[in-house]
């Protein structure tokens, strides 16, 4: 185990501890409280200090005791904490020998920016543990009564961002080849841009009838469900005014929630 370095201990501050303490990135699971993980429970209990954003939904976040809650993410207001500053807050913290929990929505390595917050540790000599969580981006779809995959249906599922502009040549996401997959897609941060990709992909020769649904805010109490297609879906969101966070699924699966919703509790 490598500790910091002589040039790094010589400018920590007076409360420098022995030994840092350790940094757990928990996920949350999608938002019900009753999806944490036992050992994400524990951590919340036990931690110092827990660092999160919203994405863990209010019941979550309202589990963690006030004095020990660091909100990073504030938008409204304040600034959003950048992602440096994070970095450094998790090094100062566990230099402090604080057991720290950094607590991110669904799963920390799916699009939770944990494996940035993970290079950053080790390379300060921090000792970490990455906790599992239930991602939104299978539990979203599921709860919704969509399997992302389906013997009948989808024999692979693709995780994307939709983030990015799809007009971009520098778009990291290959849109023409997903539609080639003939597999499930399932969008995350999708939903500002879902006229751009839905276009992409009616371009790259995809079935303008493809099931497509919208998961807002799964798990949450006030989740709610939007169906439509690839022709159809900009139309539906905008009708039923849904917002981030939500689950963008398109492909065949989705089509299969009509046949089970009568019995979906
Ligand atoms: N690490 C997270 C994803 C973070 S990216 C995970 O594993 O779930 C943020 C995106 O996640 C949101 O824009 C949304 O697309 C999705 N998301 C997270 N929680 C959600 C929820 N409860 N309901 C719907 N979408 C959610």
């Amino acid at each position: 185990m490598s500790g910091p370095t002589d040039a790094e201990s010589s400018d920590s501050d007076a409360e420098a501890a022995d030994s840092p303490g350790t940094v757990y990135l928990v996920g949350s699971g999608p938002g019900d409280p009753e999806l944490l993980t036992v050992k994400a429970k524990r951590l919340l209990e036990s931690a110092d200090v827990v660092l999160h954003d919203k994405l863990p939904g209010p019941e979550i976040i309202g589990l963690i005791p006030e004095e020990k809650r660091e909100d990073v993410g504030k938008r409204a207001g304040g600034e959003r904490t950048s992602q440096a500053d994070i970095n450094a807050r998790l090094v100062e913290l566990a230099r402090e020998g604080k057991t720290v929990v950094r607590l991110k929505g669904g799963d920390s390595f799916v699009f939770g920016r944990g494996g940035e917050e993970a290079q950053h540790l080790a390379a300060n000599g921090i000792p970490f543990e990455y906790v599992p969580g239930i991602t939104s981006a299978i539990a979203g779809p599921g709860v919704a009564g969509i399997p992302v995959t389906h013997r009948d249906h989808a024999s692979s599922v693709s995780f994307v961002t939709g983030h990015e502009d799809p007009t971009k040549d520098e778009s990291s996401v290959n849109w023409d080849a997903l539609a080639a997959t003939g597999g499930t897609i399932v969008v995350l941060m999708g939903v500002g841009k879902l006229p751009d990709y839905t276009q992409a992909l009616r371009d790259a020769g995809m079935d303008p009838e493809t099931p497509v649904a919208l998961v807002e805010r799964a798990t949450w109490e006030d989740m709610r469900v939007a169906t439509g297609t690839l022709d159809t879906i900009v139309d539906v969101r905008d009708a039923a005014g849904i917002e981030p966070p939500a689950i963008t699924v398109i492909g065949d699966v989705a089509g299969t929630r009509e046949e089970v919703l009568h019995f979906l509790r």
